[in-house]
């Protein structure tokens, strides 16, 4: 009996494990055999067949391959308190290998935070990215605990940088990899899939691909140069006509473009694009991209942005084009956090963070929740009423509904399994929390009293009907220990 007794002690003592741990998406060518060479005026740098010669004037002040591997590796050192770096599993042609910096306060360990991947230089005529990329993760290391959105960052997600995943095109000074393929055109297509099979995608496509099942990541953006605009899915469409083919996400997907173009320098001000942003098939369609590839299969929100109007800026420019986009990646990276619906998902009879699914009603696409914490990250407008779905199989579907404003709101799901009749649902809407230190506290501290009184009502309902309620009602207090103690979401 004393062991029984003890039961929901154990299990809020687990909660509390659980809840302790720290809470957790081209430009765009290559040769297309669709591409009938007919594009507008605006493309055409993109898609030129002879690009101007690479001179050695032009590359002056770049980074090399080597270079940048030194200064990858010198941050790694110089930032190790924020910090890892590993390398991907590519095996390129040349002996060349690619490195990624792990940015997070806890960068060697998983945690139910977001998860955003940069990714620069896919095309090796495009250097730009990867130069502003190696900007972003040094201000992030200068600026963490100065700077509030840099601390932000480093504090509430785990930022991935691939500052070139074409190092071989980037030394041949061409588009493609060093088989002359265009890497945003090898991913499997959703509409023309020739062969779809990963082994017969090129290495450095199939590392991103094995990647992205690896990681469990919420959004991501690709780094190219020769326009200045923000791109989003669809690429391509199923006639290979050129217009406007939005996908599922398409609000969604305007909004985090919007963030970006509203943020930079001028990007919003472009005569080219309304607002800075465009659709993909608008634009012109493409196939075999990236960033489709990501939203499809990987629940990675995947942004293509064109940052530099000229793909070989003078090198001395570099900083200026890194001023001009810093405030656009941040705020894009800050979304993740301070916005969408956020939550994990338990399963009622074990008490145990499960990898079910979040919908939104009405749009029809899923997120998953990690399988390590059972955590998920949906990006979505705010200002607006959402019902949420969760599920997961061998599990009773649950759904509620939310009024999202500006702030993040987190929102848990307890699943009964199948073949039970009971309605567990204990959905949190924490509503996040857009106010100062003061009122944080205060907002903790009225979460406390609210657990314990409820806690104590629990346990003395546990007591009394033990027999009948006992797994049912541990789920119910792990949950209200997790949501109740969980920091609110810092605006
Ligand atoms: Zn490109």
């Amino acid at each position: 009996m004393a062991i029984s007794h003890l039961q929901p002690v154990v299990i809020l003592l687990v909660l509390s494990a659980f809840a302790s741990l720290p809470t957790q998406a081209a430009a765009r060518g290559g040769h297309d055999p669709l591409d009938d060479g007919a594009h507008e005026p605006f493309s055409r740098k993109l898609l030129e067949d002879k690009p101007p010669q690479i001179t050695e004037e032009m590359v002056r002040g770049y980074m090399s391959n080597a270079e940048l591997e030194a200064a990858v590796h010198a941050f790694g050192s110089r930032c190790s308190n924020i910090s890892r770096v590993y390398r991907d599993n590519t095996n390129l042609l040349s002996a060349l290998e690619r490195w990624v910096i792990e940015i997070s306060d806890k960068p060697r360990q998983r945690e139910a935070e977001p998860a955003f991947k940069f990714i620069g230089n896919v095309h090796g005529d495009e250097p730009v990215g990867r130069e502003v990329l190696m900007h972003l993760a040094n201000w992030l290391c200068d600026n963490y605990l100065k700077d509030s959105l840099a601390t932000l960052i480093v504090e509430n997600m785990h930022l991935h940088i691939l500052p070139t995943m074409n190092p071989d095109g980037f030394a041949l000074r061409w588009r493609g990899n060093a088989n002359n393929i265009d890497l945003n055109r090898d991913f499997p297509d959703q509409f023309f899939s020739v062969n779809n099979d990963i082994d017969y995608r090129q290495p450095e496509t199939r590392a991103i691909m094995n990647w992205v099942k690896q990681e469990h990541f919420t959004a991501s953006a690709s780094l190219h140069g020769g326009a200045l605009v923000a791109n989003y899915p669809w690429d391509g469409t199923r006639d290979t006509s050129k217009h406007y083919y939005g996908c599922p996400d398409d609000k969604t997907f305007r909004h985090m473009a919007s963030v970006y173009s509203r943020s930079h320098y001028n990007m919003s001000l472009s005569k080219e694009f309304e607002g800075g942003i465009t659709n993909g098939a608008l634009w012109y369609p493409i196939y075999g991209g990236m960033q489709d590839w990501n939203y499809i299969h990987g629940g990675c929100f995947e942004l293509t942005l064109e940052i530099s109007d000229t793909k070989w800026p003078k090198a001395d420019e570099l900083p200026v084009i890194w001023e001009h986009n810093r405030m656009s990646m941040l705020n894009l990276l800050t979304t993740l956090i301070k916005s969408g619906v956020h939550g994990r998902i338990f399963a009622a009879d074990t008490g145990r963070p499960i990898p079910g699914s979040v919908m939104i009603k009405g749009i029809d696409s899923k997120v998953s929740a990690s399988s390590t914490f059972g955590d998920y990250h949906r990006i979505v407008v705010p200002g607006e009423t959402y019902e949420v779905v969760a599920s997961m199989e061998g599990f009773q579907q649950k759904s509620t509904r939310i009024m999202l404003e500006q702030e993040a709101v987190n929102l848990d799901f307890i699943l009964d399994p199948d073949g039970t009749d009971g309605q567990m649902k204990l959905p949190r809407n924490d509503g996040g929390c857009h106010c100062d230190n003061a009122k944080l506290f205060h907002v903790q501290e009225a979460h406390l009293w609210l657990y314990l009184l409820i806690v104590s009502v629990l346990l003395t309902l546990y007591l009394v009907f033990k027999r009948k309620t006992a797994s049912r009602l541990a789920s119910k207090l792990l949950a209200y220990r997790y949501s109740s103690l969980r920091r609110p979401v810092a605006v």
